[in-house]
């Protein structure tokens, strides 16, 4: 293949350019296969309480058991779920995946914690997500007030009133909204609360500056302090070190998250770190 471009009017065929260009191609047909056998699993990482260290909540964190490559991390396949609009049906798999859990949790008689699904841009504006949730939530039999809804601040900016009147639905039905990653990206604090936001997850490249240098205080008391103004509660996520958790929790920072309190883990797994945390 010869493009007609470059100074010379045409370049040679770029071995290492198509070579990439069909490991694209191959991962997309994976991934197409994987929703349809649904090789996904639902990894949980609680989200505690900063003052009594109580679980507030659990995230959901979606995980792709490759039958070939293994255990597969979202950032290997969030990005081309979101370029080739797969994930609309990737997001519909986890949010019935996950009420399934919710009720099959249930049933096994755990303590009812709700949990906090992540939704990206992308699926958040092609996709009726009330009416998803809804059809969830009914078909499992799970109270609205059991799950969350995790957001960044970019779905937000693309197109607010439709995001408004989507938000103020799934809130009206008991569904606490979460921002997801603050501080990364354009949003206002005003415009969070007008969209009725309950809940500010600080981004962690904030947290990991605790105890670097002075910023890092100054910028979670300036939000924390403005979030509680609006009324919105503040979690710290990536917590990974004992004197980010103290300075925290002496910021009056609501909640905290990361690898410092607990790792994502499987169903079975956070169940145990639960039921831990509630004995201890
Ligand atoms: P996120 O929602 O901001 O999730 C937090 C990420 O930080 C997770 O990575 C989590 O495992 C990791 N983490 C937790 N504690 C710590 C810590 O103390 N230190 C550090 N450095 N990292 C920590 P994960 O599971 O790889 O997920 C990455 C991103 O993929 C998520 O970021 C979220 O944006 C996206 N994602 C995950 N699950 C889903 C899903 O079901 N649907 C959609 N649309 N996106 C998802
Ligand atoms: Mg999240
Ligand atoms: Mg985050
Ligand atoms: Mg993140």
């Amino acid at each position: 293949e010869v493009k007609t471009s470059g100074k010379n009017g045409y370049q040679f065929f770029d071995p290492a350019f198509y070579g990439a260009m069909r490991q694209r191609k191959q991962r997309e047909r994976e991934l197409q296969a994987a929703i349809v056998e649904n090789q996904f699993v639902m990894h949980y990482q609680v989200r505690v309480d900063a003052a009594t260290q109580r679980v507030v909540s659990l995230e959901a964190l979606v995980r792709w058991n490759h039958p070939v490559a293994g255990l597969l991390y979202p950032d290997e396949f969030i990005p081309l779920a979101e370029e080739t609009g797969m994930i609309v049906q990737l997001g519909e798999l986890v949010v019935d995946t996950v009420c399934a859990q919710i009720a099959a949790w249930g049933r096994e008689g755990c303590a009812p914690v709700p949990v906090s699904i992540n939704v990206s841009s992308r699926q958040f504006n092609e996709r009726d997500m009330h009416a998803l949730f809804l059809q969830s939530l009914e078909r499992h039999g799970i109270p609205p007030e059991r799950v969350e809804i995790e957001l960044t601040e970019s779905t937000m900016i693309r197109d607010p009133e439709r995001t408004s009147e989507r938000l103020q639905a799934m809130h009206a039905l008991g569904i606490r909204l979460l921002v997801d990653d603050f501080g990364t990206g354009y949003s206002s604090l005003s415009m969070l609360q007008q969209l009725d936001f309950d809940l500010l997850k600080v981004d962690k490249s904030f947290t990991h500056r605790l105890g670097h240098d002075g910023q890092g205080e100054i910028l979670f008391t300036a939000i924390i302090t403005m979030a509680h103004a609006l009324g919105m509660k503040v979690v710290a996520e990536g917590v990974e070190r004992p004197e980010q958790a103290d300075v925290l929790a002496r910021l009056q920072c609501d909640e905290l998250q990361g690898y410092y309190i607990a790792s994502p883990l499987d169903a079975v797994g956070v169940q145990g770190e639960i039921r831990r945390r509630q004995a201890a």
